[in-house]
């Protein structure tokens, strides 16, 4: 079977699956492999949940007529996507960048469905697996398309863009993100431009931040719109405040999101653009905006008893903590408290990022800081800093007793710092 016969299969049997223990009947089933698991195995019990057709690689497992044995199941799930991302013919959207892409996509989603069929990656879908996942969600029905793209490595925004072939692209924010896997910062911009790259080659139009000085630079050659906060900016956009909700004003209308930190300003900006760009009435932009609520500890606020607490335990790396730390510092209130958590792929430049930032949170003047973790305690022991360090945060538990404070956690998604909520 060709990729086109498959493709005409996959039009009869549109449900792609990857995990037999989610597998809903007439679902077609791709037997993938990974570390710890060989797809082809389960390939019968895919029959027995109902699948239409198991695409396996090892022909030990093909059963019966609905097993269809290809070279690489992996290698045909990106084809197949990129087939029917041809077939769909709509605009696509692609974003990548070191942080915020979730947010932002979810923005933009929301903007764009006051007016369009909009199909978006589903939660954090984004890499050789999600983004053809994403693509094959995506029916004649739909209107735009929206594609989140994540890399740790060079390459692969690249072979990602390849798949996905993005009418429109735009790159959240370049920041110190794997730096394990990129190398150093310049190697997060040149992974990153590989979006831009693709892009330009093909004549498409990059969305860009007039706001931060490297998209400019790597957009020149490109097909841009401009969004920002600068007259001659295509779509104004204007930071209001961060206390703590980020406010925004776009031709005099003023924005109110729920989301804090003043680094979602860039976010809800980009989708304001977009939905201005494909004509969304500024009412339901704000309307979009206004009532999208941040979820999966990125940036939510939650209250307990007399305190306030800034949840940001999603992830963190050198970058999103330091933007956290710097609002953190500027917000008005009293008896303010960071519980920072390891960060984790910064490879050689690990203990330098962990002292830079313990720097950076002393100098703000809290009435606390507590730092959770081996990278924190090694970077840390030695330092004239007077803050203590735990190697689990059970221990930190003294926090038990707090009141009226408002306390900031943020760590890298291994420390699941949102486990100290419990505790409090
Ligand atoms: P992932 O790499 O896991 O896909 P992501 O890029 O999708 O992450 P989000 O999930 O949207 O990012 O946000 C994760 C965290 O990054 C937020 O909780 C916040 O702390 C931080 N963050 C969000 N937007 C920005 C931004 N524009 N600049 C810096 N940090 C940000
Ligand atoms: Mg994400």
């Amino acid at each position: 079977m060709n990729i086109e016969q498959l493709h005409t299969l996959f039009l009869k049997h549109p449900s792609v699956s990857t995990d037999t223990r989610k597998i809903v009947k007439n679902d077609l089933y791709f037997a993938l492999k990974g570390d710890n698991f060989n797809g082809n195995a389960f390939t019968q019990q895919a029959l027995d949940k109902g699948a239409s057709y198991c695409i396996i690689d090892d022909k030990t497992y093909a059963i019966n007529k609905q097993c269809i044995l290809v070279t690489d199941v992996l290698k045909t799930l990106q084809e197949l996507a990129h087939v029917h991302r041809k077939y769909l013919n709509l605009p696509i959207i692609a974003l990548t960048g070191s942080n915020g892409k979730t947010t932002t996509k979810e923005l933009i989603h929301a903007v764009l469905s006051q007016k369009y069929k909009t199909s978006a990656t589903v939660g954090n879908l984004n890499n050789h697996i999600g983004v053809p996942l994403t693509l094959l969600k995506m029916t004649k029905n739909t209107d735009i398309g929206i594609v989140e793209m994540g890399a740790n490595h060079k390459k692969e925004i690249a072979f990602l863009s390849n798949i996905a072939h993005p009418d429109y692209g735009l790159i959240t924010n370049f920041g110190k993100a794997h730096l394990e896997g990129f190398g150093s910062i310049e190697g997060v911009i040149e992974g990153k431009s590989e979006l831009y790259k693709h892009l330009i080659a093909h004549n498409k139009t990059i969305f860009v931040n007039s706001n931060d000085p490297i998209q400019l630079e790597k957009s020149k050659e490109a097909k841009t719109i401009r969004f920002g906060s600068r007259k001659t900016d295509d779509y104004e956009i204007y930071f209001k405040s961060a206390q703590p909700n980020v406010t925004v004003t776009f031709n005099n209308v003023e924005i109110n999101s729920q989301l804090i930190g003043e680094y979602n300003f860039n976010n809800i900006a980009v989708a304001i653009a977009i939905g201005a760009y494909f004509n969304v009435d500024e009412k339901q932009i704000k309307e979009a905006i206004e009532n999208y609520v941040p979820n999966n500890n990125r940036s939510q606020i939650i209250e307990k008893g007399t305190t306030k607490i800034i949840l940001d335990a999603y992830n963190a790396n050198p970058s999103s903590m330091t933007v956290a730390l710097q609002n953190f510092g500027k917000l008005e209130a009293t008896n303010k408290i960071a519980i920072l958590g390891d960060m984790f792929e910064l490879g050689q430049d690990a203990n330098k990022e962990h002292t830079d930032l313990a720097a950076l949170a002393n100098s703000l003047k809290l009435s606390q800081v507590v730092f959770i973790g081996e990278n924190f305690h090694k970077a840390l022991s030695g330092s004239n800093l007077t803050y203590k360090t735990f190697d689990d945060f059970k221990t930190a538990y003294h926090l038990k007793t707090l009141e009226n404070a408002t306390v900031l956690i943020k760590g890298s998604r291994g420390m699941a710092l949102e486990r100290i909520l419990e505790l409090l």
